[in-house]
């Protein structure tokens, strides 16, 4: 029996977009607690909250790093369904507390540990036995990329396919937010993501090519719908590692983002400078870690809401056979920032990222999803989830396309 509670951990953009939708859904959510290291933020989102849609929600200080003060909490509240927004360096810490209490789990960015610029699923996927003998769910990933790019695989996958041969997913932020130079989520996560060696999954194997900074780096221009024709650069993402596991039969999956020249010959800079560090140096008899020190001189990306304009196109170009014959479909979403930040506050970015992980909390609340262990998105049914996530602001279109060349 759920009493309606959910917890939130995260104030940054992608919570304060959480938390206003979980407010305009007060049949599934009677009560909405948000918590953060400060309660600043927490605090603003909920004078905001008050303001827009006269809900009260509840806010509280907690360092996630800890799980004593974790489990201390979620005793206090009693949520039936827990969503980290933090940072990835907090996912197995809350997966801990929730194990301890006995609580469902949502994310949408996988583990990383703070002193290595490494993202995989592993560390989480090791918790598979203890969520099952618990009998509690946790779910990965549940942004939009990772998240509903997952579910567009499994849609296309159960509404007109046998088996899915190529997967190519295309993120374009084709929007201007009036800064030389800004990272659209956390910069410290954004930079330590893009700067990696990028890989992509063929004939059962992976594929390294270039960082995205580097000259021979792969990229072509996609002519994205309604936004047009952009540079798309080839970029390790999360969702490939489960996707390559869960989608049986696939032959290749590769993963593209928009990049503006500008914005590469900055990080490129900022890379051959050495401020994207990660590790810690000695600066004026302290020791400082340069890429932190770069966060506090980058603009807040929740701040960028104020006058972005233009818009975000993600979505899946998926090739598969259907009864001998092969086609090809591409699923996606057009989000509009001004239209985001009209509505919530916030830019498209974090919108983009926040409304699918309270989607997947109703799936919880309404039992339509339920198991206990470890799960990724496609493990799950797309089709409610889709029909949600539509229903609270990013809609998808399905259109017959043609495959992306082999070679680009
Ligand atoms: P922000 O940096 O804006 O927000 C992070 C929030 O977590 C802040 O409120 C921060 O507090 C809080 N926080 C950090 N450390 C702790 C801690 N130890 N204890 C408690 N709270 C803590 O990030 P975003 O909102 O941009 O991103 C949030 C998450 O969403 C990230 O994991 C990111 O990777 C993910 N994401 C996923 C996407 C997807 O599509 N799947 C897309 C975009 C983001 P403070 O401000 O005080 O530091």
């Amino acid at each position: 029996m759920n009493t309606g509670t959910i917890l939130i951990i995260g104030a940054g953009g992608v919570g304060s977009v959480v938390a206003h939708k979980c407010a305009l859904n007060p049949q599934i959510f009677k009560k909405i607690h948000l918590a953060s290291r400060n309660l600043e933020k927490p605090d603003a989102i909920k004078a905001d909250i008050k303001k827009r849609w006269n809900v009260d929600i509840e806010t509280h200080q907690v360092d996630a790093d800890k799980v004593p003060e974790l489990v201390s909490l979620i005793r206090e509240i009693k949520p039936d369904v827990l969503i980290n927004v933090a940072l990835p360096y907090q996912d197995l810490t809350i997966m801990d507390a929730c194990l301890e209490t006995g609580v469902n789990y949502i994310d949408t960015a996988n583990y990383e540990p703070i002193d290595e610029a490494h993202f995989e699923y592993s560390w989480q996927w090791a918790y598979q036995d203890k969520f099952k003998n618990k009998g509690i769910m946790a779910i990965l990933g549940a942004g939009f990329d990772p998240g509903v790019s997952n579910m567009y695989c499994a849609y296309i996958l159960k509404k007109f396919y046998d088996k899915v041969r190529f997967i190519d997913i295309l993120d374009a932020n084709a929007g201007n937010h009036g800064h030389t130079f800004a990272t659209n989520f956390n910069p410290e996560i954004n930079i330590r993501e893009v700067t990696q060696i990028v890989r992509h999954w063929e004939n059962g194997k992976w594929i390294e090519t270039p960082a995205i900074i580097d000259p021979t780096s792969v990229h072509f221009t996609f002519d994205y719908p309604i936004a047009g024709p952009k540079d798309s650069y080839l970029l390790y993402h999360e969702e490939l590692e489960s996707l390559v596991k869960n989608m049986p039969g696939l032959e290749r999956i590769r993963f593209w983002m928009t990049f503006s020249s500008n914005y590469l010959t900055h990080l490129r800079v900022m890379q051959n400078i050495g401020i994207t560090r990660i590790d810690e140096v000695e600066f004026d008899g302290k020791k400082i870690v340069p890429i932190k020190f770069l966060k506090a001189l980058l603009p807040n990306p929740a701040s960028l809401a104020t006058n972005y304009t233009g818009k975000t196109v993600i979505g899946c170009i998926i090739t598969g056979v259907k009864d001998g014959k092969e086609s090809t479909k591409y699923i996606y979403n057009v989000c509009d920032h001004a239209e985001c930040f009209k509505e919530v506050g916030s830019q498209a970015i974090s919108y983009t990222a926040g409304v699918p992980p309270v989607a997947a909390a109703i799936m919880l609340m309404k039992g339509i999803w339920s198991g206990a262990g470890v799960f990724n998105m496609e493990q799950l049914d797309p089709e409610p989830f889709l029909e949600e996530v539509s229903k609270n602001g990013l809609p998808f279109e399905v259109v017959d396309y043609s495959p992306l060349p082999d070679k680009i």
